[in-house]
């Protein structure tokens, strides 16, 4: 199958979940695509105003505690993502937009609650209350994803207070296990050491840089998720700039 129409991509509250440069995301996806020869819209749907439940790919970034308890509510309003995942969008959503999608999240000292769309709760910590709680995740991550996406080693930047972990009975499965940095971080009870969820075709993940700059092939995953069978693109400088990065993500102390 082969789509002609433009593939719609639709950037959530830039405003609101811009603070990391994820927004970079969607320039990789519209970038990939004409470079195919591909036609695309990227939509910006602003704060305030309502997320359209048309578009194929839906990408939401990190931001700071307050934004992200506004850009909650705001996608909780209509629930057109929900919608639009019913009828074969993917989802992209990074750290804050990560916690937003899930059930609940932390912020000002209360919990929030999320879009429910993937089972996923995030809090401060989940350790007992008597620990501190754990310090701020900030640095190189590099998770490796789990087998069935037949992705390479994942590469990114995370900056976040929060901790993710499944709920019981959760669909879908971790984007991977984490080899460097923090991620979901400890899940309280045993588990921890991955990150992100995979659940159908929505993502979630704990990786700025922007995550889909540096793993090419996770963008190509999420358009050939909405698009079909794509021809790859050679790109060698690309190539090679991501090589050196992840050297030094991988040497740095
Ligand atoms: N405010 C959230 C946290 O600190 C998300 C941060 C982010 O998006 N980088 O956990």
């Amino acid at each position: 199958m082969r789509r002609t129409s433009a593939t719609r991509i639709a950037l959530i509250y830039p405003e609101l979940l811009g603070t990391y440069g994820d927004g970079g995301n969607a320039i990789v996806l519209a970038q990939r695509l004409r470079w195919r020869g591909l036609p695309v819209e990227v939509v910006n749907v602003a704060a305030g105003s309502p997320v359209p439940d048309s578009c194929d790919i839906y990408l939401l970034g990190g931001g700071e505690d307050a934004p992200q308890v506004l850009a909650a509510d705001g996608i909780r309003q209509n629930r057109a993502i929900v919608r639009a995942v019913g009828s074969g969008a993917a989802v992209l959503a990074v750290c804050a937009g990560y916690q937003v999608i899930g059930a609940t999240f932390p912020s000002g000292g209360e919990i929030h609650e999320g879009l429910n769309l993937v089972d996923i709760e995030t809090r401060r910590s989940f350790a007992p209350p008597e620990t501190p709680p754990p310090t701020r995740a900030v640095g190189d991550i590099v998770v490796e994803p789990d087998p069935r996406l037949g992705l390479p080693t994942l590469y990114g930047y995370e900056n976040h207070a929060g901790r993710t972990r499944r709920l019981p009975g959760a669909g879908g499965f971790p984007l991977g296990a984490v080899r460097r940095g923090i991620g979901d971080g400890d899940s309280g009870d045993g588990g921890g050491g991955t990150d992100g969820i995979v659940d159908g075709r929505v993502i979630g993940t704990y990786l700025h840089g922007p995550v889909l700059a540096q793993n090419p092939a996770l963008a190509d995953l999420l358009l050939t998720w909405v698009h079909g069978q794509l021809p790859p693109l050679e790109a060698p400088q690309e190539a090679q700039v991501l090589r050196e990065a992840r050297r030094r993500a991988l040497a740095a102390p």
